[in-house]
């Protein structure tokens, strides 16, 4: 079985006590492959290899910084294929997805920052009458990169890219449940020249391996994104340090559906917003609030339409619903079915496992499940399913959709549809969300601040916000 080692200092190395986790493919429910389960000792060891490595790596110019940056990302696409069946075969995601949405956006978040570094003020002065301030942004030394299941790559890059560019030196943990494509950009930065100790992936257990990374006295930020227990947890233990944090949690965003939306485009992008990823993006919608007069119409067509959604074998071009991550999270999402039904829930469509034929009959498959007569204030509606479930709730006035999608002690993102373009800027400023898409959904300016409020979120990911966030600014000041 192959074991998947930590890179550090630009090798592949066991982890010091030589022991492993199993990772699982889980459109088929079998261990395919085992990661280092990594201990405080192999962070140490990662973390002297980075500290060695920064003063280079920060002297480096910002050109000489993107052009390794840019190799890396013309490494992943030209294997992209390979990183598409990785990304399928470790997480149960539809392939088509992986190629079309994961790879490709990783390598986007690489060449993006490569390329916006240049605008961004690591110098700036300011003078009033009396004196001259230069302000200047330095790169923090070694950081911290925790990153999710739900889309690895994805996120893996949308943060290491950042503290790279910003000339940090990083170790960087990918979740243990789907290791694989972070493991093979090893080899890709080999390729790419860039220097040994910049970049330090450990693999490992969050409660081990990534709590040595938090814990370490001497790494000066961690940008983590994961769940709220988990976040909370890590703004707890780094407090007394005070660490730099950036924390991307959990969700439970509502799409707020107007009658005099374009309705047909709404339908296609609802969908979409529901169930892409089988519900495991953090922005996915799960409260589906939809103005009274189209309530019925709404549902109908809600449930034909998602009745037809191909559920599958993530390898087939076809499937456009794979496999949920991991067993612990289908048994976790059965678990909320069921609460949603001892809470009154009516299920309007699917609610079971789903059993596929051949290759996958040991597969996590569960159905795309609508429910229907719950109020917002269940536990079904509160908290974060992180799945193929949604809720449709019907709501009466402006003001009401406002307060049912605010009721929530998340904030992460939200979508508006309607075609006033005044009441959807007015809907907009009333729902407490980071992020809010008006008739469209994922649509992503990389520029753009990204992150939650509330329990969704501390700080902004994307542009300026990362990499101010990377950097410690100093003003130095003299009189004229
Ligand atoms: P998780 O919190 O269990 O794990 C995330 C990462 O943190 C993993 O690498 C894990 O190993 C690590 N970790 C766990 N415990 C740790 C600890 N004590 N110290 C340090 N590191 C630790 O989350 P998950 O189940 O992998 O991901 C799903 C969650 O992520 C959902 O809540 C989802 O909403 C959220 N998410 C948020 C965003 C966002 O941008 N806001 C994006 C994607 C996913």
């Amino acid at each position: 079985m192959e074991q998947l080692y930590n890179f550090i200092n630009g090798e592949y190395i066991p982890p010091s006590l030589n022991q492993y986790i199993d990772v699982f493919e889980p459109a088929i429910g079998k261990v395919y492959a085992q990661v280092a389960d990594s201990n405080s000792d192999d962070v140490e060891n990662a973390f002297r290899f980075a500290e060695n490595a920064f003063s280079g790596w920060s002297e480096l110019t910002v050109k000489e910084r993107a052009d390794i940056l840019n190799r890396i990302a013309d490494g992943i696409e030209s294997r992209l294929d390979e990183f598409a069946y990785y990304e399928s075969k470790d997480t149960g995601k539809p392939i088509t997805q992986a190629r079309t949405v994961d790879i490709p956006r990783a390598i986007a978040n690489l060449r993006f920052f490569s390329e916006y570094v240049y605008s961004f003020d690591f110098e700036s002065n300011l003078t009033d009458d009396i004196s001259k301030n230069k302000v200047v942004r330095s790169p923090l030394g070694v950081v911290g990169c925790i990153s999710p299941w739900n889309l690895p790559l994805y996120l893996f890059s949308w943060k290491i890219a950042p503290a790279l560019i910003a000339g940090n030196t990083v170790l960087a943990k990918p979740s243990e449940l789907t290791p694989y494509t972070a493991y093979k950009l090893g080899e890709i930065c080999q390729d790419s020249g860039l220097p040994s100790g910049v970049l330090n992936i450990i693999h490992g257990q969050g409660s081990i391996a990534g709590d040595a990374m938090i814990s370490h006295p001497k790494i000066k930020a961690v940008s983590f994104t994961g769940g709220t227990a988990t976040g909370k947890l890590i703004a707890e233990k780094t407090a007394s340090s005070f660490k730099k944090l950036s924390l991307e949690m959990g969700g439970k965003n509502p799409a707020i559906i107007f009658s005099d939306c374009n309705y047909d485009k709404m339908l296609e992008i609802v969908i979409r917003s529901s169930f892409s990823n089988q519900g495991q993006v953090c922005l996915c919608s799960s409260r589906i609030l939809i103005e009274k007069s189209i309530y019925d119409k709404f549902k109908k067509d809600f449930i034909s339409r998602v009745s037809g959604l191909i559920v599958g074998d993530p390898n087939d071009e076809e499937t456009q619903f794979g496999a949920i991550s991991s067993q612990a999270h289908y048994n976790k999402i059965l678990d909320y079915i069921i609460l949603g039904k001892q809470e009154g829930g009516e299920i309007l469509l699917g609610g079971n496992a789903v059993k596929i034929n051949g290759r996958c009959k040991d597969g996590y498959f569960i159905e795309p499940t609508i429910f229907q007569g719950l109020k917002n204030s269940c536990q079904t509606n509160q908290d974060e399913i992180f799945g193929p479930v949604v809720t449709l709730i019907p709501f009466d006035t402006e003001e009401d959709g406002i307060r049912i999608a605010n009721n929530i002690k998340y904030g992460l993102s939200a979508t508006i549809w309607t075609e006033d373009m005044v009441k959807a800027q007015r809907v907009a400023k009333g729902v407490d969300a980071g992020v809010i898409w008006v008739n469209c959904w994922l649509v992503r300016d990389l520029r753009t601040p990204f992150g939650g409020m509330k329990k969704s979120g501390l700080g902004r990911e994307g542009g300026d916000e990362a990499l101010r966030f990377f950097t410690e600014p100093k003003n130095i000041c003299t009189l004229i």
